[in-house]
């Protein structure tokens, strides 16, 4: 999985509290769901084979809250007991047999399977999506909660007609009835639970394949077709090179990709079938502030470090996060080159050594340790353990670790074992130094990165003083070290300075001179105002602002020249614009009502979370209309934690405004239960 945000939220590994039996191997299921838009619940049928290795009185399935209309036993009705997490089935199950367990179901989940678009009229919205890690695919299917448990899952998807259906595995028919399609994937090995995953929507796809023959699917809805190739640029050249550098195939039939709506990570590394945010779905100006090269690396790498050879439990949680953070990084040198790759560990350098100083920093063979850890840290001491080892014998460590528990489960005592062997050496200071160690030893880091990177040495060097700022920023150094050298020396540096320095630099290294900007000169106003037009949504939204904040007498000409531009897929240079043109009394006033509408229907649910928030943002700094305050109130529901902690958090502060008070009460009987529920407990607790 990746992160959106920075900040470390603790994510619990779902096998922690797992319960396995290891007397009984399942192996194979035989999958049909179907998911029903219209009651946003499930139904459907899975078959269980599985082996008895030690005599055993019951066997059991994770079930949340399932209704059971049926279970056979080797196709005979058998008794059963469910609870709210189980389907436990009673039998004196012999040691050596295989036995059959089929169950029919229905389930209403709240979490891990979402319906997006169907209560709106907006055309060709529908969605419907699952999430298992984190969130449990025992809600949509009994399945097993332990990823220890490996079986090959075949998936059957009955969907609604006229949806595209994308599943693990090779899609083998998809036939249609009147109202119906139902759609047949294949696996061919085995997966735990949690990676299982489909996808249903107005999708076409754009088809790759990869120098090994690999069938790549990149999906798309039909109104982002001219944003594909940015989107997914670079997806063959990761892909050709993570088969290389890692050096074992790709273990999987084929790879799909697709984008949701309002998904709750970045992106999710489900066997062969990645789903990632929307808010990825981008056009070329966009490419420079956000893109989806980072993720897409991230969640191939898990094809082999999670999917193929999977953590026997959280504490080996290094061995998904760790590595497939860096071999991204690895995967993005290989396009953006060695500058990108050291700055970007010297960035996660900084904010570990910043935790580790404060005595915060935790051992990656914590199973509690934050996204930060796991993933940067856990990146950083492969860095280093390639660097110890050097890197033809780490590759032939990793390949043999692969190779030897391809479709197991694995603890990192396994795997630093596989390059001992490769390496012909001890790392057991390296396990105590890296692995076992809370601090972040940043000497070596730094060491490290100074040595490699040129313009890191250059950064650190003792000669780097104000005076020689003119003469880096006009020669060819990496933009990194540019931007490090402004922050470094921006309060030496004057609005007149940072201006002149980032005149004519790359487009992220003038950005960064315009956020450190207190000022724009008056008399370099017209020079800046060329700003507009750089190739970066973010740029221009700061230049907008600026432009409109320090010359009064030409925001007209301001907002008459951005008028037309959208920007990110979180709409930021539009709300920021209609939200100048709200307050500024003398820009078409005729038409402030229209942008006022404008504005409150990004609040809606007919938008993004990413959207949403940002309107959210503006109204809260021009005051609420009803309509978006309503939209408010509906959002402290929303499946996205991040989205629903912001509303609440809103909420609370507006709360304390009486006048607001009134004002929610009316828009009561509009609310769902759930939304009442929460809004009458704020109230009662005021
Ligand atoms: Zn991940």
């Amino acid at each position: 999985m990746t992160r959106i945000f920075c900040h470390f939220f603790l994510f619990l590994v779902g096998s922690l509290y797992a319960q396995h039996q290891d007397k009984v191997d399942f192996t194979e299921a035989q999958v049909l769901v179907e998911p029903l838009p219209s009651t946003k619940s499930v139904k459907g049928t899975v078959t269980y084979q599985f082996t008895v290795l030690v005599s055993v009185d019951s066997v059991f399935l994770d079930a949340h809250q399932m209704q059971f209309h049926q279970v056979l036993l080797n196709d005979k009705k058998i008794k059963f007991r469910a609870t709210e997490e189980k389907l436990v089935v009673p039998h004196k199950f012999k040691k050596g047999r295989t036995y059959q367990l089929t169950t029919t179901y229905s389930a209403q989940p709240k979490q891990t399977l979402y319906f997006m678009g169907w209560d709106d009229d907006i055309k060709d919205n529908e969605q419907i999506w699952t999430q298992g890690q984190g969130k449990y695919t025992r809600h949509w299917l009994p399945s097993f909660d332990e990823m220890q448990e490996k079986v090959i899952f075949d998936l059957s998807i009955l969907a609604p007609k006229g949806y595209e259906v994308i599943a693990n595995g090779k899609l083998l028919s998809q036939k249609d009835s009147l109202h119906k399609s139902l759609w047949k994937f294949d696996m061919q090995n085995p997966m735990s639970s949690y990676l299982l995953a489909f996808a249903v929507g107005k999708y076409k796809k754009q088809k790759l394949t990869s120098n090994k023959g690999v069938a790549i699917e990149n999906f798309y809805l039909p109104k982002d077709s001219a944003r594909v190739e940015p989107t997914y640029r670079y997806t063959r050249e990761i892909f050709n090179f993570l088969e290389e550098e890692i050096g074992v195939d790709y273990p999987w039939q084929n790879y799909k990709q697709i984008p949701v709506r309002d998904f709750l990570y970045a992106g999710m590394e489900n066997t062969g079938t990645t789903i990632f945010s929307d808010g990825y779905v981008i056009d070329s100006t966009a490419f420079v502030d956000k893109n989806y090269v980072n993720v897409n690396a991230h969640e191939l790498a898990h094809q082999w470090f999670g999917n193929l050879v999977t953590e026997k439990d959280g504490n080996h949680h290094w061995l998904h996060e760790g590595f497939a953070t860096f071999y991204a990084y690895l995967a993005e040198r290989e396009i953006f080159g060695d500058d990108y790759f050291y700055w970007k560990l010297w960035e996660t350098a900084q904010e570990l050594q910043r935790i580790s100083d404060n005595d915060q920093g935790e051992a990656l063979t914590d199973p509690r340790a934050s996204s930060l850890t796991f993933y940067e840290k856990g990146a950083w001491a492969l860095v280093i353990l390639r660097e110890r080892l050097g890197k033809e014998f780490f590759k032939k460590g990793v390949a043999n670790y692969l190779e030897k528990y391809a479709f197991k489960n694995v603890t990192v005592d396994d795997f630093l074992k596989e390059l001992e062997n490769a390496g012909q050496t001890v790392l057991s200071d390296f396990k105590n130094t890296w692995l076992n160690n809370t601090a972040f030893l940043g000497e070596e880091a730094r060491t490290l990165l100074i040595a490699k990177c040129p313009s890191l040495k250059l950064f650190y060097s003792e000669e780097i003083k104000r005076a020689y700022l003119d003469s880096i920023f006009e020669g060819e150094h990496p933009h990194q070290l540019k931007i490090a050298l402004l922050e470094k020396f921006k309060s030496q540096l004057s609005s007149e300075e940072l201006l002149e320095l980032t005149k004519t630099t790359d487009v992220l290294t003038r950005q960064k001179g315009i956020q450190l900007l207190e000022e724009v000169p008056p008399n370099m106003e017209s020079a800046f105002a060329s700003y507009i037009e750089d190739d970066s949504y973010i740029t221009k939204e700061l230049a907008l602002y600026k432009l409109w904040s320090q010359f009064p007498e030409n925001r007209k000409k301001y907002l008459e020249a951005t008028k037309d531009i959208v920007g990110l897929p979180n709409k930021n240079v539009r709300l920021l614009w209609l939200t100048l043109a709200i307050v500024t009394p003398d820009f078409e006033p005729e038409n402030t009502p229209k942008f006022i509408v404008e504005l409150e229907d990004f609040t809606s649910q007919a938008h993004t979370w990413e959207t949403r928030l940002g309107a959210f943002q503006y109204f809260s700094e021009i005051g609420f209309t009803e309509k978006s305050l309503e939209h408010l109130i509906m959002a402290t529901e929303h499946h996205s934690w991040q989205f629903k902690k912001y509303a609440r958090n809103l909420i609370e502060q507006l709360l304390k405004e009486d006048t607001l008070e009134k004002r929610i009460s009316g828009i009561f009987e509009k609310l769902n239960s759930g939304e009442l529920r929460y809004m009458k407990s704020k109230l009662d607790t005021k």
